[in-house]
């Protein structure tokens, strides 16, 4: 597993020292996000979609319908950067100017295909159910043949990237230490609530582990 050079392209510049380029920081990242957005330009115009991703070894998995614009603006072999953050606390300083937000998040860039082999294509939708709730893959049903032909699956290949994060408490320094007001981090864990079973469902089937016990 190899971790990004670092080139113009994905340099943090601004507070540098945030900046990191290794698997070992980046892969937690985008394995704890549920979401990412999927940023390219088409015709001069920037769009930035936001969508669910799994990583599968080196690679990011994204997935839709059929003719989705997104997906076959990728397979057409255009670069997209995907942008994925998660959001850790609030950053109450004693000056407007530090307030800030405690955050890993991660930039990368890439090219795509899509996955045609059918195989690989059941593997990837698996990757995909499962980063979002371990287990559900074996007791959902399973993919039909109308279902797999109307899913189009995309893995991305991470030609670049760069995380960046922030932790601790507000940058204030100097004199505006004694500035009276309340100062520190609201944390923002993500906290699941109790499963809400649809009420569409009438039989008693018992909550599963992964649900009752969702964590990210
Ligand atoms: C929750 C959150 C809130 C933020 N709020 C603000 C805000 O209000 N104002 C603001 O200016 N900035 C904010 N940032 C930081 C912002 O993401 C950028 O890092 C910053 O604006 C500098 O952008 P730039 O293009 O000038 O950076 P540069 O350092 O010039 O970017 C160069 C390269 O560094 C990498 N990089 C830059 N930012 C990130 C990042 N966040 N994560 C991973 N890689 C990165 C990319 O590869 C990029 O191509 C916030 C970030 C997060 C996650």
């Amino acid at each position: 597993m190899s971790d990004f050079e670092i080139t113009a392209r994905n340099e943090v510049r601004r507070y540098a020292k945030r900046g990191k380029y290794d698997r070992a920081t980046i892969d937690p990242i985008l394995d704890e996000a549920l979401v990412c957005h999927v940023g390219f330009a088409l015709d001069g115009q920037p769009y930035v979609i936001p969508t669910i991703h799994a990583r599968m070894d080196e690679q990011l998995l994204v997935h839709g319908l059929k003719g989705g614009r997104m997906l076959e603006h990728i397979n057409a072999g255009n670069p997209v950067c995907v942008t994925v953050t998660l959001l850790d606390g609030l950053v109450m300083a004693r000056t407007v100017f530090n307030h800030s937000m405690n955050y890993r998040s991660a930039v990368l860039f890439c090219r795509g295909a899509t996955i045609e082999d059918p195989a690989q294509k059941l593997a990837a939708l698996e990757r995909l159910t499962e980063h979002v709730a371990r287990g559900r893959w074996a007791d959902a049903r399973q993919p039909n043949e109308k279902e797999l032909k109307a899913t189009t699956i995309i893995a991305l290949e991470i030609e670049s990237a760069s995380a960046k994060i922030r932790t601790g408490a507000p940058g204030d320094d100097g004199e505006d230490l004694e500035f009276p007001v309340w100062a520190g981090v609201i944390p923002l864990p993500v906290v699941p609530q109790a499963g809400e079973r649809d009420p569409k469902q009438t039989a008693d089937y018992p909550v599963p582990d992964y649900v009752a016990d969702y964590r990210r």
